[in-house]
Parts: C-alpha cells; structure tokens; sequence
C-alpha cells in the first residue's frame, strides 16, 4: 500500500465535520478498513506544551495507528494510556507526577502507562521509581524506536526505556502522520538544539540539533498538497540554523531557500515558520519573503530581553543592536511584517534600569504580539547556579508592567488595519456571536460576518474588510 494512502487515512480518521469533500470519500473508506481490521488495542494520548510536542504527538498517533491500535478518547476506553509532556517551565515534573497519581486507580483495570517528552527524558527511570505502574519512558529523540518499544510492552516488560539517544543523528521522521486539521499542519524541519541558552531545558531534553534532508521537507510538503493541506508550517527549536544534511554537490538548500522552495509547491498557499533565532536569522530570509508570495508575512523572533548585560547572562549570542539589526530588515522588506516574540522577566540579576530597557524595546520595535514568562528555574540549566534570584512577587509585578505596555502597543498597531481588506483563511464559526474566524498572513484573527446567503468553507480564502479592532483581533464584513 503506498504510504500517501496510509497517510491520507489516518489524516480522514482524525477529522473533524469540516472535511473536504475529497477528504470525505477517504473517511468513508477508512471506516471500511477500520471495521473490517477491528483493532483490539486501544490507547488515549494527552499532549502538554509547544507545537513540537503536538506535531511529535500526531507523528506518535501516526505510529501507533500503524502498529494495529485504535485511538480513544478517554482513558477509561483506553488499553494504553501515553502522556506526552513539557518540562521548560514552572515545576512541570511535580505536575507530571500529580497526573500520575490520578491514574494509578487505573492500574488494576490492566492498563499501561507511558511518560514520553521533555519531562521524561529530563527524569528518566526516577518515574519508574516514583510511579511503579508506569511500563514505558521515552525522550523524543528515541521516537523512532517506538514500534520495538511497544512490542516489548506488550510482551509484558515493566520497564520499557528510550532514553539513550540525546547524542543521535536521526530524526523522527515518519509517514504515518496523524494530522487533525485537513487545510494546515506542521512539517519539523529540524530537532533538538545547541544554542544552550542559560535557562532553558531543551538542549537537555530533546538533544544536539539535527536536520531534515531538504529533499525528505519538500517530499513530504508536496505530500501535504496532494491530501488538500493548503498551509504548512515548518518547525523547530531553531529553524534559522538549519543545515541540509544531504544533497547533490551544490544542491544543499540553505533555511531561506528551503523556505522557498516550499513556498513553491504548487497548491501550497501559505507557508510560516517558527522559532527563529536572532543570532543565526539571516537577511536571505526577508529576500525570500519579498520573492515568494506564499510566505507569510509574520516572523516570530524572540527576543527574550532589551538590555545587553542581560543578554549576555542569558548566553542569547547577540546585542539589543544586532537584534534591532534583524528588525530593520523586516521593516524594509516589501510588505509590511507583522513580528512578535518571547520575553521572559525576572532572569537572576535583572535590575530595574535593564527591565527598563526591556520597556523601551517594546516601543522602538512594536510588537504585534509579545509571549511573556516569569524566569523558572530549570533542572541542569547554567541558571540554576547563578545568585541573585528575582523575589517571585518582584517577576509578577514587571510581568504585569510589560503586558500593559504591550497591551497599549497592540491596540495602537490593530487599529491600523481598520478599512483594510485582507485575505483569510477560514478557521471555523463562532455561533454564538454569528462570526466566521478567520486568520491573516500576519497571524492575526479576524472574526468577520457574512451574509446569510453566502456559508464561507472552512480551509477556503476570503477577502475581508476590517471595521474594528481590539489588542488582539480585529473584526470585519466578508467582500463580497
Ligand atoms: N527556541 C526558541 C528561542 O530560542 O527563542 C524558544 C523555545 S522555548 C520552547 C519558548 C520560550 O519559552 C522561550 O523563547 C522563552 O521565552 C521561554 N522559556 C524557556 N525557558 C524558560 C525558563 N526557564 N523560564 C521562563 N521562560 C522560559
Ligand atoms: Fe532553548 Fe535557547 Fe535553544 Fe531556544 S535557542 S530552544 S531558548 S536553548
């Protein structure tokens, strides 16, 4: 069976009502298979954290899917239960274990227990310790072990380990992705990291950077196309720093013109990327959005502090100067980007003059959206050592302080938009308020109203005229 097939199955299996027409045809043919192969083993999945964790969980559910279980939606259903986590803030292994606990009542109905991501790579067999009727522990790096792992849970070993793989090579990659939504989904280009910001986790739990070939990127874009995917969007810890691992002599692609060539499959209408990172965020990429139209203009660029001495402590690699550098860029490219970013407050040693310094940061690059955390302190990160903590009611205070500023800036930039006819892409209906939802090449959401006579598809572009705005949406009238 080609596997363009599987996939296009178990993409149909995990759809909601807004499916395609095509993609209906294929949901009536996998519930043909699905009732003629009946699978016994059942497992539940809950996903905490970023958009790597949830694209690892649909290529997870792909996996497992493939190996003969069914997915269910309550773990009361469910032979197996998995519980991909997020470790990068707050106490997220005390969570973790609290979730277990809640299990264990489970765990004379025969069921099994897996840990996989970030939190169980960063406490590996201690879960075992902690959490006796747990059977399986694995980090993302050992992902593509999983259908061994899971025969060895089925031949009844209670302590199933992929924990070993933090220096490997390989990617998860798979074809047997369970995407949920039929018009977008995430395409990982790259994984694990080795920039070792001095708080943060991630090189620790997901391991040494490592890429894609970019043939296997544009395989699976085109793939995507073919099912109907309209919008693509390419991950990684740090996309910017990108190394195609493989090619012919001179045909090694570069982020940018990666980027590009995605942007370039035809039926491909909208392509974005996330994270990227100052220090490696090169001007090739605004040539790539002025080139190709069907890169969004939208570039999340974390920032995470406005003061160098900070900067500096945090190990980010680059000075408020180069980074106001990689700004300008974006202000000069053809169309106007819309830039958002990660701040974080209270890093050990921030004074109020390098807070300060963050305010005004805020005003000279203005913002469209800024995600803003309290520093965590994390297990192995260089931070952990270092004096100077920041009293948690002093963080909440500059955190408060931040999000007003933001807020101000936010209501000033969408207001701009008012009068403005903008494409969308229809993301569902609100029926509460009578709104279609929809989302720009900038990002943003733009609830809009349609008349009765015309039912916007969901997945389908549309022109809409903004005639309000708010700190984060706007709100408009379908062109007709
Ligand atoms: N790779 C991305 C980058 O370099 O900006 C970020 C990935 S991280 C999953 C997402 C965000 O979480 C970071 O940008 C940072 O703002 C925040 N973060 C990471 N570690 C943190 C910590 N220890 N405390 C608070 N926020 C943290
Ligand atoms: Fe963490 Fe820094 Fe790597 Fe981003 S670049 S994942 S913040 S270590």
């Amino acid at each position: 069976m080609p596997n363009q097939g599987i996939n296009a199955r178990l993409h149909a299996f995990n759809s909601t009502d807004d499916c395609p027409a095509q993609t209906s045809i294929a949901y009536t043919e996998s519930i043909y298979i699905y009732m003629s192969a009946v699978p016994q083993k059942t497992f539940y999945l809950e996903t905490f954290g970023c958009q790597m964790n949830v694209h690892d969980s649909e290529k997870v559910i792909g996996t497992l899917v493939r190996e003969g279980y069914r997915q269910v939606q309550t773990v009361e259903e469910a032979g197996l239960v998995l519980y991909n986590t997020c470790s990068i803030r707050d106490k997220a292994e005390q969570k973790v274990f609290n979730r277990l606990s809640d299990y264990k009542k489970y765990q004379k109905q025969g069921k099994k227990f897996a840990v996989l991501g970030c939190v169980a790579q960063q406490e590996g067999e201690k879960i075992f310790e902690r959490a006796p009727y747990v059977s399986m522990v694995c980090g993302s790096a050992s992902y593509k072990n999983l259908p061994q792992m899971l025969v060895q849970i089925e031949a009844g070993d209670q302590r199933v380990t992929g924990l070993d793989d933090r220096e490997t090579e390989d990617c998860f990659e798979t074809d047997f992705t369970s995407r949920t939504n039929p018009h977008r989904g995430y395409i990982t280009i790259i994984e694990g990291c080795d920039k070792f910001c001095a708080y943060c986790v991630v090189p620790f739990t997901r391991g040494k950077e490592r890429s894609r070939t970019s043939d296997s990127v544009l395989a699976e874009a085109r793939q995507m196309a073919d099912l109907g995917y309209t919008e693509i969007q390419l991950l990684g810890q740090n996309v910017n720093s990108y190394k195609d691992p493989a090619g012919k002599p001179g045909g090694k692609k570069t982020f940018a013109e990666l980027l590009a060539a995605v942007g370039e499959v035809p039926g491909i209408k909208r392509v974005r990327f996330t994270t990227s990172h100052p220090r490696d965020f090169g001007r090739d990429i605004i040539d790539a959005i002025d080139a190709v139209p069907t890169l969004c203009d939208h570039i999340h660029l974390p920032v995470q502090c406005g003061s160098d001495r900070v900067l500096s402590a945090m190990q980010r690699l680059y000075t408020r100067e180069q980074y106001l550098e990689r700004i300008a860029w974006m202000k000069c490219a053809k169309r106007q980007i819309s830039i958002t970013s990660d701040i974080i407050v209270g890093f050990p040693g921030e004074t109020d003059e390098d807070f300060t310094e963050t305010l005004s940061l805020l005003d000279e690059v203005g913002y469209d959206a800024v995600f803003t955390f309290k520093y965590s302190p994390r297990p192995n990160t260089p931070s952990l050592g270092l004096d100077d903590a920041i009293p948690d009611q002093e963080k909440s205070r500059r955190l408060e302080i931040l999000m007003s500023r933001q807020k101000d800036i936010q209501i000033a930039r969408y207001k701009r938009y008012i009068g403005e006819i903008l494409e969308v892409m229809v993301e569902g209906k609100n029926e509460a308020r009578k709104q279609w939802i929809g989302r720009t090449s900038h990002n943003k959401t733009l609830n809009f109203t349609a008349p009765d006579r015309s039912i916007p598809q969901v997945g389908s572009y549309l022109k809409v005229r903004a005639t309000q705005s708010f700190p984060n949406s706007l709100l408009g009238e379908l062109v007709i």
